[in-house]
């Protein structure tokens, strides 16, 4: 508490306290709502730019609160990773999503997508992960080849080397590494090439220089353009993030960009949503 100057005591700002105690309420809600199934996936394709077919799939979680309705991962995910829930929450979707895939592994063989799922900076310490990510690929017979992991630039180019012999070990056993929202983070492009990435997903915000084919900013286009050729020399692969126009999508394929993802090919949608995309996508 604190005067104010006029003889009167602020307390607290009534609606950062009240947002805070929601914030608390939601936070303690999280295991038992783990347990109850509340939690669910959805999944978005990932799409190459030239024949237009399901490359991969990112898993996308969400929450069915039963007063709040849907919550999608913008409302909750911080808060997991502040109590740590994150690591449980973050296992439990790594599992849904490779059990779904695994179906998919089944009903397309060799044209089946990959799983992309998202890793929080909490579970790329967690000194679990090898073991958890090993225990599930065996317990659902889903290929290595077929799982992505996705992590941030601040994840994966921390302070400490644990978390590095980790992607390695999994690199190992033949799981990709995808770098997530590259360009927002502090990258150490030089750094990038003694890492064992797969992939540099461009994040969306560089797209939006890009929406209109007439007025395209360049400099947008030529920051763009560098990092995909950047990936390149580096042997990466590279998807184009929150692609909303066909403008943008030419773009990328002309410069060279291998998937895209975002709502002009699809919404995050339900599994057999996806099923049906990528038959569609194999005649
Ligand atoms: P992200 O990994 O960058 O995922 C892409 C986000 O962009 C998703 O939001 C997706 O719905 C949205 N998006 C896709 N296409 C477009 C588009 O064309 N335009 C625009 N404007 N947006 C598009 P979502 O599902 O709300 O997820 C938000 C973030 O939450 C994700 O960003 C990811 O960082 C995090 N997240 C989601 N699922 C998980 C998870 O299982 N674990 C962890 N640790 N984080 C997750
Ligand atoms: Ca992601
Ligand atoms: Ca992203």
């Amino acid at each position: 508490a604190k005067a104010d100057g006029k003889g009167q005591w602020a307390l607290f700002d009534p609606v950062r306290n009240a947002n805070e105690v929601a914030q608390f309420r939601l936070s303690a809600k999280m295991p038992a709502a783990l347990e109850r199934g509340e939690f669910y996936v959805d999944y978005q394709p990932l799409v190459g730019l030239r024949d237009f077919g399901v490359v991969g799939v990112e898993a996308l979680v969400r929450w069915a609160h039963p007063e709040l309705g849907r919550l999608g991962p913008d409302k909750f995910i911080a808060l997991a990773e502040e109590t740590g829930l994150i690591v449980q929450l973050g296992r439990w979707v790594l599992r849904e999503a490779c059990r779904q895939a695994r179906k998919w592994q089944d009903d397309f063989g060799a044209a089946a997508p990959f799983i992309s799922v998202n890793l929080a900076v909490r579970q790329s310490r967690d000194p679990n992960l090898v073991a958890h990510v090993a225990e599930i690929l065996e317990e659902t017979g889903l290929e290595p080849s077929r799982l992505q992991l996705e992590l941030t630039e601040s994840a994966i180019m921390g302070t400490a080397d644990e978390p590095l012999d980790a992607l390695r070990a999994l690199s190992r056993m033949g799981v990709r590494i995808a770098i997530d929202d590259f360009g927002t983070g502090y990258s150490n492009l030089a750094y990038l090439r003694h890492l064992p990435v797969h992939e540099l997903k461009i994040a969306g915000s560089f797209m939006e220089g890009l929406r209109d084919a007439e007025c395209a900013d360049p400099v947008d286009a030529r920051i763009v353009g560098t990092l995909v050729d950047l990936a390149h020399a580096l042997g990466l692969t590279v998807t184009a993030e929150g692609v909303e126009t066909h403008a943008q999508a030419r773009r990328m394929a002309e410069i060279g960009c291998e998937t895209g993802q975002g709502y002009l090919f699809a919404r995050p949608c339900t599994p057999e949503d996806i099923r049906d995309f990528i038959a569609s996508r194999l005649d």
